[in-house]
């Protein structure tokens, strides 16, 4: 038994490194479950708009000029996010419907479109020196 050759000052360090890690760990998961959901509409592969979906208070369409007369509607609402309207040929990004999970997104391809519902980062939280 490698616990016996420990001395009691030792065994006693270990606790606390297990406690703070438990304890730390324990942080992180609450942190996850209350987990801001941020929006992430990109075009062309290019970031173009984050909405956080946590602080929306009212309903917000953003309206995304693709040029040559083709736009995209999408709307944010306490409900998630969804293409309101498009000029698309398959419109496969508005019968994709409401997403409003955290790895969810609606594509539209023909416009270079995506949305994408991330979870914001995690703080880190320095336990020791509190
Ligand atoms: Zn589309």
């Amino acid at each position: 038994m490698i616990v016996l050759k420990l001395k009691k000052g030792d065994i006693l360090l270990l606790l606390i490194v297990l406690i703070a890690g438990i304890s730390y760990f324990g942080l992180k998961f609450l942190y996850k479950d209350t987990a801001e959901k941020t929006a992430v509409i990109s075009v062309n592969g290019k970031e173009y708009d984050r909405i956080n979906l946590d602080k929306l208070e009212d309903e917000k369409t953003i309206h995304i000029d693709l040029g040559n007369g083709k736009y995209i509607d999408i709307v944010a609402n306490d409900e998630g996010v969804h293409v309101s309207d498009v000029v698309c040929p398959d419109r496969i990004c508005v019968k994709t419907g409401i997403i409003d999970r955290v790895g969810e997104s609606i594509v539209c391809l023909p416009n270079r479109v995506q949305i994408f519902i991330e979870g914001n980062e995690i703080p880190e939280v320095d336990i020791v020196s509190q």
